[in-house]
């Protein structure tokens, strides 16, 4: 998505209220994007970023040729400025660093934007730093920040911002622009319950590692009926093997949920909602082996797996409590 009319097939509204602002010469000097992963936050930030340094914009569109545009795209303009958070949380030296840059003049022109990846992470106060620069605006000072949840950011700065909320994506949209991308319907189902992101569900539907994660997703849930006392040393020599860092495992536990909720929906003769599963014998040899009852509660144990990882507590031990109560 690199231009407005691109945004507008998935954000009319977004694009509508800023190319009509920026048509009118009214750019706001803060916006706070608020959308779900996937919903082209980043994308409207880049872009207003190029409208305010192409040096060939026509009408709202930059013209994405001129040097400027490109060196915005390659991340190598000197007045345009990303934050994104440092581990878990935007910092204040992080903060502090981008005011000590913009004490310098502009090297360009006097115009700057800087743009806050994951705006809730700001600590306090990093927030309350930044709330300090929104309460001068500077005319030529433009900041864009981008987050998930807009109730996790101040009100303070939430009220001296232009808030941009965006849709979340229709999934049978997406799902037919991954089969246009060539994509089975069935992988096209899939990754559409794992993310909103094109780029993302591309990259997983043709990557080993995600491949490979899928048959590791059956064998563990096929260990539980096979011979349930090598679960444990399945988890240890196989799947942390696989799901080492914690998104990955994260991802890992995402799987099994789609996987487990399959087989609940073949008790049910819910084929239409299958996503992991064809329906196939395999999963009603499954759903032979688990009882509704024990399949509600599997994906209830899932869901707090998912929160503790969350929550930092060791993967290790996530897993192993998980198997722990899934064998029971
Ligand atoms: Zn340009």
């Amino acid at each position: 998505m690199k231009t407005w009319s691109e945004i507008a097939k998935i954000q009319p509204m977004a694009s509508k209220v800023i190319t009509n602002s920026i048509k009118k010469d009214r750019i706001s000097h803060a916006y706070l994007i608020h959308g779900a992963r996937g919903t082209g936050k980043e994308a409207i930030a880049v872009l207003i970023a190029k409208v305010l340094f192409c040096e060939n914009r026509q009408g709202a569109e930059p013209c994405l040729t001129c040097n400027t545009c490109k060196r915005i795209d390659s991340g190598n303009h000197p007045d345009v400025h990303v934050i994104e958070p440092d581990g878990q949380s935007i910092k204040i030296e992080q903060i502090k660093n981008l005011q000590k840059e913009f004490t310098y003049s502009g090297l360009e022109s006097d115009q700057k934007v800087y743009i806050i990846k994951g705006a809730e992470t700001l600590t306090a106060n990093a927030a309350n730093r930044i709330l300090k620069f929104l309460e001068e605006p500077n005319q030529k000072t433009t900041a864009i920040m981008l987050t998930e949840n807009s109730q996790s950011i101040l009100a303070t700065i939430r009220s001296r911002c232009q808030i941009i909320d965006l849709q979340p994506l229709n999934p049978t949209h997406f799902q037919e622009k991954l089969v246009e991308s060539g994509l089975t319907v069935t992988s096209a189902k899939l990754m559409s319950s794992l993310t909103n992101n094109l780029d993302e569900a591309l990259e997983w539907s043709g990557d080993e590692w995600f491949a490979e994660a899928r048959k590791l997703v059956v064998q563990l849930i096929e260990s539980f009926i096979d011979n349930s006392s090598d679960v444990y040393l399945y988890i240890h020599n196989h799947w942390l093997n696989h799901f080492k860092e914690r998104t990955q495992l994260e991802q890992g536990i995402e799987l099994l949920l789609l996987a487990f909720k399959d087989i609940l929906y073949s008790h049910l003769g819910n084929e239409e909602g299958l996503i992991f599963f064809q329906q196939d014998e395999r999963l009603e040899r499954l759903s032979m082996y688990f009882s509704q009852d024990r399949l509600t509660s599997i994906l209830h144990t899932l869901l707090d797996a998912k929160r503790k990882l969350k929550q930092n507590v060791h993967p290790t031990l996530v897993m192993e409590q998980l198997t722990l109560q899934i064998e029971r």
